[in-house]
């Protein structure tokens, strides 16, 4: 048992191991109550401070599932609580004149975005397909973060997909989230053959072995912690991490050296 995991679960945080959660969303969603769908700035400070997180970037679920609102609603989040989060700028390529716009601006909202979220699986368009090139040449040109949705035998964002915009655009710092989950061997040699592809770690943990695979394998250094909070728990999560029996240094690492790098000339 290492000294991170025992003061862990003594005080549920640690100061000298904040936590970025690089895999959020925001906001009320059909189907499912969320306590924290509502948003209010302290009691979503509170809740953060309880389990540490210093930094949360998120997709407010608006954005990517009510595009005749487009980004209004991530960016007026972020500046209700600006100490706290950052945002993705949502990308749907159904709406292509949207993309165009939201690229066209983003200098404006400097202060909220640090890259794009794309969620091709629900979206149903391949992340190669054309109408996304503009987020993806922006991202590429101004090494932005793009957090993409990932699962293992997807056509739209699984393994081969990931690798074709990998190598189009190899400045863009791209965030497998959910790592191709299930297919976690195909994910490692994704990570290897680009230095621009990182795992990330929500849904990853729900299958003993990925995490563990990832750190033997390709090493922390190009891992970053997420929960897709609120759909879950940043207790349970960072739980799940540390009790994989990873190293303190590892751990450090996942939980914010990485993202204090991804991030270092995207925060103003
Ligand atoms: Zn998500």
């Amino acid at each position: 048992m290492n000294s991170l995991w025992e003061k862990f679960l003594e005080k549920g945080k640690v100061e000298n191991c904040p936590v970025y959660d690089m895999h959020a969303h925001m906001g009320t969603y059909s189907r499912i109550y969320f306590p924290y769908g509502e948003f209010d700035s302290e009691k979503t400070k509170q809740r953060f401070d309880r389990s540490g997180i210093k930094l949360l970037i998120f997709c407010h679920h608006w954005t990517l599932f009510s595009p005749d609102i487009g980004n209004t609603a991530n960016i007026e989040t972020v500046r209700k609580l600006p100490e706290k989060l950052r945002a993705y700028c949502g990308v749907n390529p159904n709406y292509p004149e949207i993309i165009e716009k939201d690229v066209d601006e983003f200098e404006k909202y400097k202060d909220v975005f640090v890259g794009f979220k794309l969620l091709a699986d629900y979206h149903g368009l391949p992340i190669t397909h054309k109408n996304y090139a503009p987020a993806w040449r922006y991202a590429n040109r101004k090494k932005l973060l793009v957090l993409l949705h990932t699962w293992g035998s997807s056509h739209y964002n699984g393994p081969q997909q990931i690798r074709k915009v990998a190598e189009k655009y190899p400045d863009a710092r791209i965030l497998m989230g959910h790592s191709c989950h299930g297919e976690w061997d195909e994910a490692v040699k994704v990570m290897k053959d680009f230095p621009n592809v990182y795992a990330e770690l929500c849904a990853v943990v729900d299958d003993r072995g990925g995490l563990e695979k990832f750190l033997d394998k390709v090493g922390s250094k190009k891992i970053v912690f997420g929960t897709d909070w609120p759909w879950f728990n940043h207790h349970y999560y960072i739980g799940a991490v540390l009790d994989s029996g990873l190293s303190d240094e590892d751990a450090h690492n996942i939980f914010h050296r990485n993202a204090e790098k991804l991030l270092e000339k995207l925060i103003y």
